[in-house]
């Protein structure tokens, strides 16, 4: 989609950030191309009989890099999919799983259709033919390349195509592991659903724990009150805009979606918002915010955070001037091209860069994945174990001072943590380290003076390590 890049590619865009990182780094020239290129990527032509009529759909699957196995990444079903695109993405998630130490190769689907003209039954079918064609040329598979949602595909999809693997290999134990973001019941994780979201929100609390970063944007200490604007009101824009409105009490003053842009300054509730336009498909008539029909101006709406929470390519060479916020955290994959990102570095705009903030996702997909392979509950084992410690730990604190604890304090010390618990706990902890990784590498070296450049760095070093330890086979 080279339009929104202003000459750039996706694909380009990417690499040529990936280089500006490579100049402030000691690589190798040879090892640094092994990294950028992309190991394989398919096409495929199906065809399914819709209504009567034969149709014949286009998918892609790339995958990045198999440094480590399985390579992950969802498989996005969009009317402009291509396959610069997938390959952008996939090379996205083997810098992302690497920079929140997930232990996974980079990947990325996609599949050119407008979900939003098919019926359920139809779409199960083109879902179903699409997962043969993948698992049939090795592209599918819970040791080699495992899917997850992403645009235009969710719980549902995930569902289908688990479902067709296991019918084609019925003898693989592992089989609720070949993809991630199943429904619950079907294999899935508590806590999946909400992961970026979650992710992002993690993301900002531990941005907003270090008062350096923070001043470098001009904004005052602490989320609390901070003007944010959302574009993008699916999974992960409504998720990440539900939990800061609702735990960190920002203002969310703005919610972009792709027919125009909601605008509130005294703040929009989120959950209204979100059930009204579920219900009219649409937030016209919605009482809560004033309704705009020009969304893309609402980028460079006045705001504290701006959160790109929709498609690639949104803040380009074109508007990156005119963008208001203090701070972008990118949700979505590549909404700031490699331009616009240089003339925001330039205007003091802090970026909390995409192959870090959204990688909620892949985190709790690694926790999926295990929790597949394990064949177990996070939490099944000890949960009522830690119940009855805490219940003990509560006895003899009481009969040892001779007080009674307050119910409240009671309730948390004799507390087994769930699977949701369980899951949110190693997110958080996943999101501040890499954070933290991030800033290391960004304060010992002065050549690196943004957030994604570091980001990139952190990457690259480990996936090098990883190269020259074992060494290029
Ligand atoms: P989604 O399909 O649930 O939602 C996408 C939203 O973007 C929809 O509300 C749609 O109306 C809106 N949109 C589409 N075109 C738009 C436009 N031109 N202007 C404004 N809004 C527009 O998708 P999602 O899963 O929330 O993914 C959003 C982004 O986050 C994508 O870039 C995706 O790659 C990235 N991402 C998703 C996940 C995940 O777990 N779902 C993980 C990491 C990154």
């Amino acid at each position: 989609m080279a339009d929104h890049h202003n000459g750039l590619s996706f694909l380009e865009s990417v690499d040529h950030m990936v280089d500006r990182a490579l100049l402030s780094m000691d690589l190798a020239p040879d090892v640094a191309e092994a990294i950028k290129a992309c190991n394989a990527v398919i096409q495929v032509k199906f065809p399914v009989k819709i209504r009567g009529k034969v149709q014949i759909f286009s998918g892609w699957r790339a995958v990045h890099s198999t440094h480590r196995l399985p390579a992950k990444g969802g498989i996005r079903y969009a009317p402009c999919v291509d396959q610069n695109e997938v390959e952008a993405l996939a090379a996205l998630m083997t810098y992302k799983c690497a920079i929140v130490d997930v232990p996974f190769g980079g990947s990325k689907g996609g599949l050119m259709i407008d979900p939003r003209q098919y019926e359920r039954d139809e779409m199960q079918l083109i879902t179903r033919r699409f997962t043969l064609e993948l698992v049939r040329k090795g592209f599918l598979n819970p040791a080699t390349n495992v899917p997850a949602p992403d645009m235009g595909t969710g719980q549902r999809e995930m569902a289908w195509m688990a479902d067709t693997y296991k019918h084609l290999n019925p003898e693989d134990i592992n089989y609720t592991a070949c993809v991630t973001g199943k429904p619950v019941e079907h294999g899935g994780i508590h806590g999946r659903t909400e992961a970026t979201g979650r992710g992002l929100q993690y993301a900002l609390q531990e941005f907003f724990r270090h008062p350096d970063e923070v001043k470098a944007t001009g904004m005052a200490p602490g989320l609390a009150g901070k003007q944010v604007v959302v574009q993008g009101f699916g999974n992960v824009g409504y998720h990440a805009a539900k939990f800061l409105q609702e735990e960190d009490d920002c203002r969310i003053i703005g919610i972009i979606d792709r027919h125009g842009m909601l605008h509130n300054a005294a703040g929009i509730d989120v959950e209204t918002a979100y059930r009204h336009r579920v219900q009219r498909r649409s937030f016209e008539g919605f009482e809560g915010g004033e309704y705009t029909e020009n969304g893309a101006k609402g980028l460079e709406s006045e705001c504290d955070i701006l959160i790109p929470a929709a498609l690639e390519g949104q803040i380009s060479a074109d508007n990156a001037a005119r963008i208001q916020a203090s701070l972008i955290i990118e949700a979505a994959n590549g909404p700031v091209t490699f331009e616009a990102d240089q003339i925001l570095n330039k205007r003091g705009v802090v970026i909390i860069p995409d192959a870090y903030a959204n990688a909620g996702g892949v985190i709790v997909s690694y926790f999926e994945w295990i929790r597949n392979l394990s064949h177990i509950r996070f939490g099944r084992m000890q949960r009522r174990f830690d119940e009855v410690r805490g219940h003990h730990q509560i006895e003899a604190l009481e009969s040892l001072t001779g007080k009674v604890l307050p119910q409240t304090l009671k309730d948390k010390i004799d507390a087994g943590a769930s699977e949701l618990d369980l899951v949110r706990s190693g997110l958080d902890d996943s999101m501040r380290e890499a954070f933290q990784g991030i800033l290391e590498v960004r304060n010992s070296n002065e050549k690196i003076t943004d957030l994604r450049t570091a980001a990139y760095v952190t990457a690259i070093r480990k996936i090098a390590r990883s190269y020259l330890d074992v060494g290029i086979y």
